[in-house]
């Protein structure tokens, strides 16, 4: 596989978090809704005879700082809504309304420059279609009317893993603006592919990162397969098989006459004006690397760790609404080290442990102010992932502080200094490793209520004086 002459570009959609739909009051909950149908009105279901309200300005809004995110050009002309006509049981009109590019000419940089950069061609408000279901033939219109967010790629992307990188740091970016709805399931991308001395295939409707991923590599070798047996590579549409994880041929030879755009004229055209644009540039989010950076800058972290903490923004909010209360390296070495080895270890994310902001601070006072030994913050931070106890409460009721008085360390070391000749002699003959066992005994006494660097301390004293 030759990756410059493999052409792959996207066409993703994602739902924006509004309250209300583009071109009616319904709301946009359709994804926490049980109940088909209930969100529904005469315009979201294209009743005959009715016209759209004014377009939901929150929606125009998030378009306009997400093509600003992407570092897109916003044109300074009229742009129509367009009827895009198709007959489908999602869409009642016959048609879905979406708008001329609103952003154009844009790039996504990746951070690092681990991978090329990928050219956006444009950024599209348009209205989410209703749900079918076909193998039962019902439809839930729910979803229809929901604003979307369409972003195209140029055909930059050169194969599965550059895709998949970009589309986790697109999605991040988007999540971290809070302009998106979230969620499973909640994306939608089409993939064009085009290998050497083929025409380009487009994907229609693959709903995950990894599909996308998996979409791609099998075109890829499909096409690579027909091609070395000196067949012909047609243009044309193919559906997703997420279960065979294979395409299939829908339509041959798609192109944009097919869905015969008008502008609606029930919507006038939007003029966007220079002091709106600048207004919405002024409110541009945080991407997640302003927040890393900031993070090393302003809380003396190590690359490393503010790039996990970036790495999902509940984490890196959880960081730094704690990082003013205490010592921000130990902080951030406890959530990355400790605490998400018990989410991973659960595969579960923070929001569904009994882990707040209140308990995890007084978990790191008590460590930071030596009340508590690391091995029992360790055992205490496990425990309260999943009871949400108050580790100052539990400290205090179990007697489980560190213990700060030398005098019964040492009689401890003394204990097993006695009971334990046969590893004493291995130490001074040279087997260093005896006092590893020796710490263990003591460490085991004290219930991992003693500082281990004192342990070793007073243990390697004694030995070294008897
Ligand atoms: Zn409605």
């Amino acid at each position: 596989m030759d990756p410059k002459a493999t052409k792959i570009g996207l066409e993703i959609h994602v739902p924006l978090r509004t309250e209300k739909k583009l071109f009616c009051d319904c709301p946009t909950s359709y994804h926490e809704i049980d109940t088909p149908n209930s969100l529904i009105c005469e315009i979201c279901t294209g009743m005959p005879g009715i016209k759209p309200m004014p377009i939901n300005s929150k929606a125009l809004d998030a378009v306009i700082i997400i093509a600003h995110l992407l570092n897109c050009t916003i044109p300074r002309k009229r742009i129509y809504m367009k009827r895009k006509h198709y007959d489908y049981p999602d869409l009642p009109k016959g048609y879905q309304i979406t708008s001329e590019p609103i952003g154009v000419d844009g790039v996504f940089r990746f951070d690092g420059g681990q991978f090329p950069d990928i050219g956006i061609w444009e950024v599209h408000l348009e209205e989410d279609p209703g749900q079918y279901n076909l193998a039962k033939g019902l439809v839930d219109y729910n979803r229809s009317g929901v604003p979307l967010v369409e972003i195209v790629t140029a055909p930059d992307i050169q194969d599965p893993e550059h895709a998949r990188s970009f589309m986790k740091d697109l999605l991040k970016m988007l999540e971290y603006s809070d302009l998106i709805l979230e969620g499973t399931g909640i994306i939608r991308a089409d993939v064009n592919v085009s290998v050497a001395g083929g025409n380009r295939v487009e994907v229609k409707n693959v709903n995950s990162i990894r599909s996308i991923y998996r979409a791609i590599k099998y075109e890829i070798l499909r096409q690579e397969a027909l091609l070395s047996r000196g067949r012909v590579i047609e243009q044309e549409t193919r559906g997703w098989d997420e279960e065979r994880g294979e395409t299939y041929t829908l339509r041959k030879k798609e192109s944009a006459e097919d869905y015969r755009y008008i502008p609606d004229p029930d919507l006038p055209p939007i003029l966007l004006g220079e002091e709106y644009i600048s207004k919405m540039r002024e409110l541009l989010p945080e991407t997640p690397q302003d927040i890393r950076q900031r993070f090393i800058s302003k809380y003396g972290i190590s690359e490393k760790y503010a790039r996990v903490l970036t790495n999902n923004r509940d984490i890196a909010r959880f960081f730094e609404n704690l990082a003013t209360k205490v010592d921000p390296p130990l902080l951030a070495t406890w959530v990355c080290e400790e605490l998400l080895a018990q989410l991973n270890y659960r595969g579960i994310s923070l929001s569904e442990t009994k882990i707040t902001e209140q308990n995890f601070y007084e978990l790191i006072s008590l460590l930071s102010s030596a009340a508590i030994t690391e091995a029992t913050a360790k055992k205490l931070l496990e425990r309260i992932v999943d009871s949400g106890e108050s580790p100052r409460e539990v400290v205090e009721a179990e007697g489980l502080g560190a213990i700060k008085d030398d005098g019964s360390l040492e009689r401890v070391v003394e204990e097993v200094i006695e009971e334990n000749p046969g590893p004493i002699s291995d130490y001074r003959s040279g087997k260093t490793e005896a006092l590893n066992f020796l710490m263990g005994q003591v460490m085991r006494r004290m219930r991992g209520r003693a500082d281990a660097k004192r342990v070793s301390k007073i243990l390697r004293s004694k030995l070294d004086k008897s």
